[in-house]
């Protein structure tokens, strides 16, 4: 039966992302569309627990559109592993009578979603992490946003590093997942790519570095993935001793979480934010959409945790032999 559910509520959970704003505005706009009543829950599963929840009927969610992190805030909410504490958020959508609940956020919030899912809230999760870690979606509502402004800052890293004759070790994002790392690491040329699946010591990038400078290159440039190393700038010390090339560390730590979306980025929320609203009117739950080879597709969250992530290993060696040539 068409239009069973009359209101709905969204979220943001966990890591902030660039296009989460705009994925916020589909689900509203496209609620509103379909006679839906869409609520804000402020400040993800911690404000659903206070009932931080107004409805989004008279907000002008359209100025949002190209800005970075998300209007309706984020939080970490460990609290909300405890079932009584999910019970009394439960009981906040029910005194407003609101239907489903729409969450985005990372594999964290997505468990989550599953137990609110199992206890009967009409729930869907869309992937929003710049980590691009979520296997049920080919992009993550953030990768490509994060991916531009880390190729953006390595391209200027780059400028100085070749008037100096110099090497860096970038620190990018990631979460143990290396394709920011390795993607920045093709668009940028960067003689290095280290990631979890291909990981190196800091003698083995120092010995790389000395042999791509007697091969020519001034300037060299090493992306490494978050938690390989204990302290970048340690590893630009071994770097530098090994290869007699002055080295920096550094890692761009938030400034990748920040910044406009891109056009990829505004267009896949808004697909994915529109596939949440048309599943949950059709009064489906406990499922993760995705894009995947360019559909717009749902798969059930528990699955969705589950999925292995494709192993990049020979790409990542791929990519280390064609900027290293
Ligand atoms: P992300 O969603 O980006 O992976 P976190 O792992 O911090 O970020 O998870 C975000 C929030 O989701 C947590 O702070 C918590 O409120 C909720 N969460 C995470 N894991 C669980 C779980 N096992 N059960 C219930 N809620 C969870």
């Amino acid at each position: 039966m068409e239009n069973m559910i009359k209101k709905i509520a969204i979220l943001t959970s966990g890591g902030d992302a660039p296009g989460m704003n705009p994925a916020i505005r589909a689900v509203v706009k496209d609620a509103l569309a379909k006679n839906i009543e869409p609520f804000l829950v402020y400040e993800g599963y911690k404000g659903l627990h206070e009932g931080k929840i107004e409805s989004a009927k008279n907000i002008n969610v359209d100025k949002y559109i190209n800005r970075g992190g998300t209007f309706i805030f984020s939080a970490r909410y460990p609290a909300f592993k405890d079932p009584a504490v999910r019970q009394e958020a439960k009981e906040q959508l029910d005194k407003l009578g609101i239907d489903a609940l729409v969450v985005i956020g990372g594999d964290g919030s997505y468990h989550g979603a599953q137990l609110l899912h199992e206890m009967g809230v009409k729930t869907i999760a869309l992937p929003g992490t710049i980590d691009n870690d979520i296997t049920s979606s080919d992009f993550t509502i953030g990768y490509d946003t994060a991916l531009n402004t880390i190729i953006e800052n390595i391209d200027r890293i780059r400028d100085t590093m070749e008037s100096h004759s110099r090497a860096a070790i970038v620190e990018v994002m990631g979460h143990g997942c290396g394709d920011l790392a390795l993607y920045s690491g093709l668009a940028t040329g960067a003689e290095v790519i280290v990631t979890n699946e291909c990981k190196i010591s800091p003698e083995e990038i120092g010995r790389i570095v000395k042999e791509q400078t007697e091969k020519g290159k001034n300037s060299i440039i090493v992306i490494v993935s978050e938690h390989i190393y204990e302290n970048i700038h340690d590893v630009a010390k071994i770097v530098e001793k090994i290869s007699g090339k002055g080295t920096r560390g550094m890692a761009l730590e938030h400034l990748q979480r920040g910044g406009i979306p891109t056009a990829a980025e505004r267009i896949n929320s808004a697909r994915m934010g529109m596939k949440a609203v048309e599943l949950i009117s059709e009064g489906k739950s406990g499922l993760a959409i995705g894009i995947i080879k360019g559909a717009t597709v749902a798969t059930p969250i528990l699955e969705a945790l589950k999925i292995p992530r494709t192993d990049r290993t020979e790409k990542t060696k791929k990519f280390n032999k064609l900027n290293q040539a």
